[in-house]
């Protein structure tokens, strides 16, 4: 698909060779930047130039949403029946599968996580929201409202039009599934900036949009910087709503260039999320899942349970067992090795950011005042602090500006749903840790974020609610 000079073929540290697109993807073609401009993508195990690929401008972005407000109104995608649209996520779905490794590959290249991490959790991950979306593409529908015998009303779900879409880097392939399923399965088309650390593999992804049958247009990817590929997308007056998932402090700046023409917004931000243990807990059952939760994906999660709290009179057990499981599990190496557990951070600069706050990783005897327990590391970072009674666990849990995810380890039933319910976030773990499912819901509350992505409630985050008035009555 990628025309000459925007196009190479590469061979992979694991010895894969395909060919990486390296353009911007308009309207079902591949471009070049307006500017000039290109992103260098680096492989962070060795810090060696992957490759570069064009770099999107302001210019290129107006182009990229008036291929999708066109796609949007074209018959191809408008008069698709909604079981079509459905097919083509299938069909994206089988296509993924079976380009699987090529993609895992590209993703542990530029990414640095683990290739059976890649592999066997990422590719899945994407599989398995494309399909759960595509199985709703025809069952998105509204409600009759009967009033009186001369007046009823109903309700018709419709696309909310040219939908803005700017991710990270932790999760390339699987953050564009979460968006872009749900999205297409409502009707919407998309203008799609990934994040410059991690341009490759959404390129490749694209190859395989266009080979499933989508319409050209539905789906448009503008690799670029944030400050300028993102801002011209946030700030488009022609784009009817921007989904992104970031930090909380690039997600105010979001809303601030949305407000010009009121956008609809979804947005997944930072946390802090807490991990309570008590006394009562399955203390090796909490070790493991608390190991999981925070080291898991180099630590680059933004529902990474990285404040630990414990009981007391299991603190000095647990501490020593977390410890224990640290050393026997998390070993750090080559990304391409079967044996990691741990492959480098994003990028060094991600690298020198988690260090500032100092190193080794494990802090225990943490107080709430401290920068540890307030701010977001996203790195391997723990901070882990002992509590005395229920009440004190939930305020120190509550004790900071994010609610995205928690975690609560006890064997006593009836505790286990009161402090779910006493904890201000998005979503609760009983007994496990950021086991997330693409078929349960989402999202933060506080800083962490407004809306939801997956699950059934994500459809709401990609479809209007009109309501139309029948009057059967033929006099006032
Ligand atoms: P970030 O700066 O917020 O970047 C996220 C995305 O926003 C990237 O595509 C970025 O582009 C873009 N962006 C940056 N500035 C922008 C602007 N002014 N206008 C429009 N778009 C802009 O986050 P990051 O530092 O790369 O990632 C790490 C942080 O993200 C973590 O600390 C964590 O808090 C958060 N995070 C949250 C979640 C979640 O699901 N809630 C998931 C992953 C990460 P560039 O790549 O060019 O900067
Ligand atoms: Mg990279």
């Amino acid at each position: 698909m990628a025309v000459d000079g925007l196009s190479v073929q590469l061979t992979a540290p694991n010895g894969r060779s395909y060919t990486q697109p390296t353009g911007l993807y308009i309207n079902g073609q591949w471009v070049k930047s307006d500017g000039g401009v290109t992103l260098a993508s680096t492989d962070p195990a060795t810090e060696k130039h992957i490759v570069s690929v064009q770099s999107g401008s302001k210019s290129d972005i107006d182009k990229a949403v008036a291929a999708a407000r066109a796609a949007l109104k074209a018959p191809a995608w408008k008069s698709l029946q909604s079981s079509d649209r459905g097919r083509l996520l299938y069909r994206l779905a089988d296509l993924v599968d079976e380009h699987r490794e090529t993609l895992a590959t590209i993703e542990t290249w530029d990414n640095g996580k683990p290739y059976t991490v890649a592999l066997n959790e990422d590719m899945a991950e994407v599989t398995g929201t494309l399909r759960y979306y595509a199985g709703f593409s025809d069952k998105v529908f509204g409600q009759v409202m009967e009033l009186s015998p001369d007046k009823f009303a109903y309700t018709v779900r419709e696309p909310v039009g040219v939908c803005g879409q700017i991710i990270p880097w932790n999760y390339p392939l699987s953050m564009a599934a979460w968006k872009l399923g749900p999205a297409l399965a409502c009707g919407n088309t998309v203008v799609l900036k990934p994040a410059e650390q991690t341009p490759l593999s959404i390129l490749y992804f694209v190859n395989l949009i266009a080979e499933a049958g989508f319409p050209p247009g539905v789906v448009n990817i503008i690799n670029g910087r944030g400050s300028e590929a993102g801002a011209a997308l946030a700030s488009h007056p022609d784009v009817d709503k921007i989904a992104f998932t970031g930090s909380t402090a690039t997600a105010r700046e979001i809303m601030r260039m949305a407000a010009g023409t009121l956008k609809n917004l979804t947005l997944e931000t930072g946390g802090k999320s807490p991990l309570i243990v008590f006394d009562d807990a399955e203390l090796d059952n909490a070790v493991e899942w608390a190991h999981l939760g925070i080291m898991s994906n180099q630590g680059q999660i933004c529902t990474a349970t990285s404040r630990i709290l414990v009981q007391e009179g299991v603190y000095r057990r647990f501490v020593d067992a977390f410890k224990q499981q640290i050393r026997e599990v998390s070993r750090v190496g080559d990304p391409f090795d079967e044996a990691t557990y741990q492959g480098p951070q994003v990028t060094r600069a991600q690298h020198e950011r988690i260090l500032q706050y100092i190193d080794p990783t494990v802090f225990t005897d943490v107080t709430p005042g401290m920068r540890i327990f307030q701010e977001e590391v996203f790195g391997p970072f723990v901070a882990i602090m002992p509590f005395r009674t229920e009440e004190e666990a939930v305020e120190l849990a509550n004790g900071t500006q994010y609610g995205l995810g928690s975690a609560v380890f006890t064997t006593n039933l009836t505790r286990a749903h009161r402090v779910a319910r006493a904890v201000e976030s998005g979503m609760v773990w009983i007994n496990s840790s950021n086991d997330c499912d693409w078929r349960i819901p989402f999202g933060g509350v506080k800083q962490s974020g407004i809306g939801r992505e997956l699950g059934e409630a994500g459809l709401e985050a990609y479809s209007n609610v009109k309501a139309i008035h029948v009057n059967m009555k033929s006099k006032l």
